[in-house]
């Protein structure tokens, strides 16, 4: 939020990012008022008088970057022990990782799990640095679901009620028709800005094999209806065929991760304007450094399920024209790799469509199109000064930030070393 709403400054002689037609437009300069673009229009000779001029010197303006898959809570890669952390400890923790989030250029998030309505507004409000947030409060999970971080013989972390919730749990254990409907409404009461489901087998939770389905149809369905009640929508972790399918035939409207995707669920998904949020860089950097950092070793097991099949998840959704947008879901230490998904999409699909994953397309799935993701008059004022032109280097979006030379967010500057 700005301080100052009738401030204005203008960006002037720097190279527009076009998402559109792939390509830099020279010659442009972008005025802000308050928390939003005003003016998108070709260089003035003389800057206005009263409005505070940067010049870009021909770096690359582009829009913030949009992360549609992260659990900004989770600061333990076991997410059983996160669960357990008391609430002051998670919220402090989730302090450094939010701002590294910002500072590598990630203006708005999608929370996937854990973060809620309070988190969101504190940033909102300047109390705390960080992308704005659409947080999912609890992610919704079956008894025995990729929720469910209880140990067999365990009965540690069941969740007794929506008032008792801790701040590191990622989600909340919610079964039958009736009781899912209570859960989707509190969560939106609490300020949810989507519902999340998990609909199959996980990776970071115990007792749950990749290819089971989870929660029944009827469920699903009417989680599904209490959502769209609300004018909002559900995201669902899956990754087998079975498991996206009839999540999509209930009504789901984003699949996490999706990496057993075959043709055929690919094609089903584009024809009900379904998206894909593919989450490839958690998968290649937990077998990396998964068990290093905690991951329990059941949870270790099942990465090479996932890992390989999700490269090419990535081609067969592009093939079947699913609209992808960009999600890391790292957890614990691994936060740090968070752009280098970018670099796995571009490599896959090109860099063009890896920046596409991170603006418009992750704008559409916001339901913020023309205000995020986007450099035009009447959008939020989220922008990067880029050294480099990412169309045909990646690279300069690679890291903790090091190539963004001003970071701008609701109209305020979160980092400039432009002198
Ligand atoms: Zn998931
Ligand atoms: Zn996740």
């Amino acid at each position: 939020m700005n301080t100052q709403p009738s401030h204005r400054l203008i960006l002037r002689n720097g190279q527009l990012l076009d998402l559109q037609q792939g390509r830099l437009i020279a010659g442009q300069e972008v005025l802000i008022e308050g928390d939003r673009i005003i003016a998108v229009r070709p260089q003035s000779r003389v800057p206005e008088a009263g409005v505070q001029a940067y010049d870009l010197n021909g770096k690359t303006l582009m829009p913030g970057m949009i992360d549609c898959h992260v659990h900004v809570l989770a600061s333990n890669a076991n997410l059983g022990l996160n669960a357990l952390q008391p609430n002051a400890i998670i919220m402090y923790r989730a302090l450094p990782i939010l701002e590294a989030m910002l500072g590598r250029g990630f203006t708005t998030v999608r929370d996937a799990g854990g973060a809620d309505w309070a988190l969101a507004r504190s940033i909102e409000l300047g109390l705390v640095p960080g992308p704005r947030i659409f947080a999912s409060g609890k992610a919704l999970s079956q008894t025995g679901g990729h929720g469910d971080m209880r140990a067999r013989g365990s009965l540690l972390l069941n969740e007794p009620c929506s008032c008792c919730f801790r701040a590191g749990a990622i989600a909340r254990i919610v079964d039958g028709v009736d009781n899912v409907r209570l859960a989707v409404r509190e969560e939106l009461q609490q300020g949810a800005s989507q519902i999340k489901i998990m609909a199959s087998g996980g990776v970071a939770s115990p007792t749950d094999p990749i290819a089971n389905t989870q929660y029944s149809e009827a469920e699903i369905r009417a989680i599904v209806d209490e959502a769209e009640a609300a004018n909002t929508y559900v995201m669902a972790h899956a990754y087998t065929p079975r498991a996206i399918r009839r999540a999509i035939e209930c009504g789901v409207r984003t699949i996490e991760h999706g990496n057993l995707v075959d043709a055929d669920t690919a094609r089903l998904m584009a024809e009900r304007n379904a998206f894909a949020v593919p989450t490839q860089v958690t998968y290649e950097m937990l077998a990396e450094h998964g068990a290093r950092f905690g991951l329990a070793q059941e949870s270790v097991a099942k990465i090479e399920e996932v890992r390989l099949a999700g490269r090419n998840a990535l081609r067969l959704f592009a093939e079947a024209d699913v609209p992808m947008g960009y999600g890391s879901d790292l957890l614990g230490e691994m936060h740090e790799y968070q752009t280098h998904e970018l670099k796995i999409r571009a490599e896959i699909l090109g860099n063009l469509a890896a920046l596409r994953s991170a603006t418009t397309v992750a704008a559409q799935i916001l339901q913020r199109e023309g205000e995020l993701g986007c450099i035009a008059p009447g959008a939020l004022a989220d922008l990067l000064v880029v050294n480099g032109n990412p169309l045909t280097d990646i690279d300069c979006l690679i890291g903790q930030g090091e190539n963004l030379a001003m970071i701008i967010q609701d109209g305020s500057i979160k980092k400039n070393t432009l002198t």
